[in-house]
């Protein structure tokens, strides 16, 4: 009996053995990580990722559509939690929001509100200054411009002279013995006659002439542009017109005069017909900014009116311009 001992055959079949037991590990762990990464992925990962494109995609702040719920997950987890706390926040964001955008819609309304208001009030006030300005101007019996309102409109002719050597003359003139018409026929009649006059004034000058009533029976034309020559015409044309004319007033005509004064301030080229001195009067004038012309003028005007009654009535004077050294107090001192 012959026994052959051979060791190869042993460990070749422990080798074979090895190799499969070794195989099937692998197999099952592969099959086990598969496993696991599967079971991962649908219970953690994927629920997650759903969650993470739900946040993102979800806009709380938009209140025309529904708030949607979070993907469903069958499983009570952190995931569930997280789904539910973050869809608890949204509505609270969406809450917090709406309050937000109401109370900045109030704010708004408010806003309007109150523009409009101070915009009407606005309107309110303007609307009425104007009103006060008219009247504050305005001669009620006549509806002229007033003594204040003529004299800021020679002021600014006055001005206009000085800087463009626009020539300005102004016609001062009132009606004769008007307290006699007064007493005669009754202080409606005077004043039925200083409406006509007031009339007569408006119908018979250019539209660029300013008539006003400077106060009782005496009234003032403006005349922009006008040389003293073309305003004595001019004087001359309104009294012989209001002289001509008479006023109907119970049954009676009502005839009346009035006196002329003119004053005002000539160019360069109608400083041609003064004499020298009286030129250089005017120049004196020209260059004494701060004193009060208009104030000057209508002395002149006035002097000539006083003189225009004193000398018979119902007449035109031109105002003595050789006085104007009598206003030299008037001008400044160095000048
Ligand atoms: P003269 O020719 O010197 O100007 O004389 P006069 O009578 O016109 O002047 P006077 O100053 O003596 O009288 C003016 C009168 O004018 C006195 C006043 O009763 C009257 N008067 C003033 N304002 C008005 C008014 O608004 N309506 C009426 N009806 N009369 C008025
Ligand atoms: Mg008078
Ligand atoms: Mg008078």
């Amino acid at each position: 009996m012959v026994i052959e001992l051979n060791p190869q055959v042993y460990v070749d079949a422990y080798m074979t053995r090895l190799s499969w037991s070794f195989l099937a590990t692998m197999v099952l762990a592969a099959v086990m990580a598969l496993g696991f990464a599967a079971m991962s992925y649908f219970v953690f990962s994927r629920p997650v990722i759903r969650l993470g494109n739900y946040i993102v995609n979800a806009d709380p702040t938009d209140d025309s559509r529904p708030l949607q719920m979070p993907p469903e997950h069958r499983h009570d987890d952190e995931v569930q939690l997280l789904g539910s706390v973050t869809v608890g926040l949204f509505g609270m964001i969406r809450k917090q929001i709406g309050e937000l955008r109401r109370a900045r819609d109030e704010l708004q309304n408010a806003n309007i509100t109150l523009e409009e208001r101070v915009a009407q009030r606005t309107e309110e006030l303007n609307s009425a200054m104007q009103k006060l300005e008219v009247l504050a101007s305005t001669d009620p019996l006549t509806g002229l411009p007033n003594r204040r309102a003529f004299l800021g409109r020679l002021e600014d002719a006055v001005a206009v002279w000085r800087r463009r050597d626009t020539p300005v003359s102004f016609i001062l003139l009132d009606i004769d013995r008007f307290k006699a018409l007064n007493d005669t026929y009754g202080h409606q009649a005077g004043d039925a006659v200083l409406v006509a006059l007031a009339e007569t004034l408006r119908t018979t000058l250019r539209s660029i002439d300013i008539p006003a009533r400077m106060g009782g029976e005496e009234f003032a034309v403006l005349l922009p542009g006008e040389e003293l020559q073309g305003a004595m015409i001019l004087a001359e044309r309104l009294r012989k017109g209001l002289e001509q004319n008479s006023v109907e007033y119970g049954g009676s005509k009502l005839s009346f005069t009035s006196s002329f004064g003119v004053s005002g301030l000539p160019s360069v080229k109608g400083l041609a017909e003064f004499d020298p001195d009286v030129a250089v009067q005017f120049d004196v004038l020209r260059n004494s900014e701060s004193s009060d012309i208009q104030g000057i003028l209508y002395s002149l005007a006035d002097r000539a009116l006083y003189d225009a009654k004193a000398t018979g009535r119902n007449r035109c004077k031109l105002a003595d311009f050789s006085t104007l050294s009598e206003f030299k107090d008037q001008l400044p001192s160095d000048i």
